[in-house]
């Protein structure tokens, strides 16, 4: 079961242009599946792991975590998301069981990625994740959406507790003021943070690149006054962005136009992401500092995840299983470990182009 140590840290990795996020789910409380989740794709070398703002889910991933290590002697940080307003990775989808139809062919049930619409009892609140592809499907409009977030006065003391070692603010254009009331909320928990990612795209906000820019100039000028390092996760695409025709290159191409007026500090590719989309970059220049893995991740192992949960027990205690998900896991997140980069990945703004204050 012992698999090969990443020679590099994982502040070294984002220098590097090597950095893998996995991001469980900002809504994900499925236990066990985050649990052997977490595991395989530790064990295949991701630097870091996204969970949501729920101590059960926080201590589930830290478990994994600490089981890693004393494997193969490596341990991604441990992230968790938060929101500093509405926003739909921190949703879950709910309708009343009861008012569907008998003859209904349950298109909802067949295109919910984390088997959550199963055995006609609504939505499983642990397994959903919020990723919107069953509410526009129900011929009747039944399903609806639900707001998940943690609100800040309950997250300070939890944030405490939990102790992690990093933590992303999802953001969106307008919320400077909601982002400033959000880190000095954080900061006062004397919690010491390795990075605070802030997590912002395009898509839906009817802003083009430079807006972004100076709404995340915006954000460094908050995060710089308490002397914060930020990881700037570019979200290409929107919650479910893993579905669709080019969804490999749009996180890639926010990037490329943001890369020379976004403020210091790595910049990672986020919504959208696969196997593919380390094919759009190109290898002359230098490249991001990296990319996290959402949908994709899960997709590729919930075979084995659900196998697992059929058996009662965790993927560790299947050696097959486990063997065929690290597999897929490892070929998923290789290409990046092993990717040359120049140093120069981070955001270039002293190079070319404007820069925003
Ligand atoms: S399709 Fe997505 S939003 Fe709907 S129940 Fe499944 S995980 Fe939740
Ligand atoms: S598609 Fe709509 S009506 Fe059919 S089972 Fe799902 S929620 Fe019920």
């Amino acid at each position: 079961m012992n698999h090969k140590a990443s020679s590099i840290s994982n502040e070294q990795a984002l220098h590097k242009g090597n950095w893998v996020k996995l991001i469980c789910g900002a809504s994900n409380q499925d236990l066990p599946a985050i649990a052997d989740l977490c595991s395989i794709y530790a064990t295949a070398g991701v630097h870091c792991i996204d969970v949501s703002a729920d101590a059960a889910v926080v201590y589930a991933a830290r478990q994994a975590i600490d089981w890693v290590e004393s494997q193969n002697g490596t341990r991604p940080w441990l992230m968790i998301s938060i929101s500093d307003g509405k926003d739909e990775h921190f949703r879950k989808a709910w309708f009343d069981p009861q008012k569907c139809p008998l003859d209904c062919l349950r298109p909802c049930q067949q295109i919910c990625p984390a088997k959550a619409i199963e055995g006609g009892n609504g939505v499983n609140n642990d397994r959903c994740y919020g990723c919107g592809r069953c509410i526009p499907i129900c011929p009747l409009g039944l399903i609806n959406e639900q707001d998940r977030r943690v609100g800040l006065k309950e997250f300070a003391p939890l944030l405490s507790e939990l102790n992690p070692d990093a933590i992303e603010i999802h953001t969106a254009p307008g919320r400077a003021k909601d982002f400033e009331n959000t880190v000095s909320t954080i900061m006062s928990t004397n919690v010491c943070f390795k990075r605070i990612a802030v997590s912002c795209g395009l898509q839906g906000y009817g802003i083009n690149t430079e807006d972004l820019a100076k709404e995340l100039w915006a954000r460094h000028k908050c995060l710089s006054k308490y002397n914060q390092k930020a990881i700037w996760q570019l979200d290409g695409r929107r919650m479910s962005g893993d579905l669709g025709k080019g969804a490999a290159k749009v996180a890639v191409s926010l990037w490329e136009n943001i890369k020379h007026i976004a403020p210091p500090g790595p910049l990672q590719l986020a919504g959208g992401t696969n196997q593919f989309t380390i094919k759009h970059i190109s290898k002359k220049d230098p490249g991001p500092a990296g990319i996290a893995f959402g949908g994709m991740a899960r997709k590729l192992i919930q075979p084995w995840l659900l196998e697992a949960q059929m058996k009662q027990i965790s993927l560790r205690e299947w050696p097959e299983g486990w063997e065929e998900a690290l597999n897929e896991a490892t070929q998923l997140i290789s290409p990046w470990l092993s990717r040359k980069s120049s140093p120069q990945h981070q955001s270039a703004r002293t190079s070319k182009g404007k820069v925003f204050k």
